[in-house]
């Protein structure tokens, strides 16, 4: 019988992007379903709330029924456990992610080593969108339309105002 497949895909989505969406769509091809999980981090130059980061992810998935947003802190090993999952999501975007991913992902090992941690490329249009990146090109007044979902644009403008230069 096939038993239901659950990652969890953790990370800070500060903002969402079309970078982590991919992620989410494409680890839909090979999941049953994902649990993203939000990290309560108190991140000094946070542009979001975890509260708002939770929305913002859940309006852009426009509710799909495989994938949970949840909020975690501390040890990600330990929220895995605690949800009965045994599948790391993460993504890569350039090989400057690799090294902090990999010693992630063996340490992580080495505190549970039940638990296995998968690696999806990032699609070829995504490569370059980081949430910092947006972050910063958004607070400076740069368009980041094409990056993000149209929920996380509009909250973007909502923060920080219409671009520079933008018709409206
Ligand atoms: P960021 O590094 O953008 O601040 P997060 O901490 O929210 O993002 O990242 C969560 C996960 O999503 C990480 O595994 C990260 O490598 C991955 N990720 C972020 N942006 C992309 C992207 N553009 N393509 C592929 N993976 C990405």
């Amino acid at each position: 019988m096939h038993s239901v497949r659950i990652a969890l895909y953790p990370g800070s989505f500060d903002p969402p992007t079309h970078g982590h969406l991919s992620i989410i769509q494409r680890g839909l091809k090979i999941f049953d379903g994902l649990t993203v999980a939000v990290l309560k981090n108190p991140a000094k130059d946070a542009v979001f709330s975890v509260e708002e980061r939770v929305d913002l992810l859940r309006g852009a998935l426009r509710s799909d029924q495989r994938v949970q947003v949840k909020t975690f802190s501390g040890l990600l090993v330990k929220f895995a456990q605690e949800e009965g999952v045994n599948t790391i999501l993460r993504g890569l975007r350039a090989v400057s992610d690799f090294e902090y991913e990999f010693q992630m992902a063996n340490m992580n090992r080495k505190l549970d080593n039940g638990i296995e941690t998968l690696f999806m490329m990032t699609g070829e249009d995504y490569f370059y969108i980081s949430s910092r990146f947006v972050r910063d090109v958004a607070r400076l007044g740069g368009d980041v339309a094409g990056l993000v979902p149209p929920n996380v644009l509009e909250a973007l403008r909502r923060k920080f105002g219409p671009p520079q230069g933008a018709q409206k």
